[in-house]
């Protein structure tokens, strides 16, 4: 089963894909990941990307479907996996249809409204010096805005200001309608409601992953 979650930054859908992974052993891929790693390593293709990141462009199709190709490869992805940040445009999902063909898909859309996404991560604030986290909901920033760990002051991501958060999430809903009816025309997609604590999201995604995995063994037994 190839799993794809999409929704708008701030929908959770990092948090649900770790558990899907738990649960269903289907590993989790990030192609942002994936990239990241590949300039780490200093690979041919990781500083074709870092050339590329610098530059402020994004990376071309055929460059993450390289990436995407190799890791769905790996013996560990054999039983299924979990696709996060990818694909973005109709032209991805039909490309990775071509490296991966006839794998039975879910496409679960994290829904979730501009005013929660807002409330979530403009609540955020994130240590410079160690990287932790802090969020108002759920990781409570302490009242001095000093990090507990290692005394720094904690910090606004610039991603996190309100107006990069508005104009990401106005990107988003642009860009992912024909994705949307792509996975509707073949009978995959399915929403869940992201406005609920994290436990009950995943509840309705493993409800839905657990009818579709049963499905796809009765419908492997036929002709
Ligand atoms: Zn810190």
């Amino acid at each position: 089963m190839r799993i794809i979650l999409l929704g708008p930054a701030g929908s959770g859908k990092g948090t649900q894909g770790e558990l899907i992974e738990r649960h269903y052993g289907f590993p989790r891929i990030s192609t942002g990941d994936l990239l990241r790693l590949e300039v780490m390593k200093g690979t041919e293709l990781g500083k074709m990307v870092a050339d590329i990141m610098k530059s402020g462009r994004l990376v071309a199709d055929d460059l993450v479907l390289r990436v995407v190709r190799d890791r769905v490869d790996d013996p560990d992805c054999q039983a299924g996996y979990v696709l996060d940040g990818y694909p973005r445009t109709l032209n991805q999902a039909l490309l990775l249809e071509k490296i991966d063909v006839g794998r039975p898909e879910t496409a679960l859309e994290i829904m979730i409204s501009e005013e929660t996404v807002m409330e979530r991560l403009s609540g955020r604030l994130v240590c410079p010096e160690c990287g932790t986290v802090y969020n108002v909901h759920n990781n409570q920033p302490p009242a001095d805005r000093r990090c507990p760990a290692c005394g720094a002051e904690l910090t606004v991501r610039n991603d996190d200001r309100p107006e990069v958060i508005k104009e990401r999430f106005r990107i988003y809903r642009e860009t992912i309608g024909p994705l949307l009816e792509h996975y509707s025309r073949k009978q995959v997609l399915f929403r869940v409601d992201g406005q609920r604590t994290v436990e009950e999201v995943f509840s309705s995604i493993r409800s839905i992953l657990d009818d579709r995995i049963r499905g796809d063994r009765g419908a492997s037994s036929r002709p």
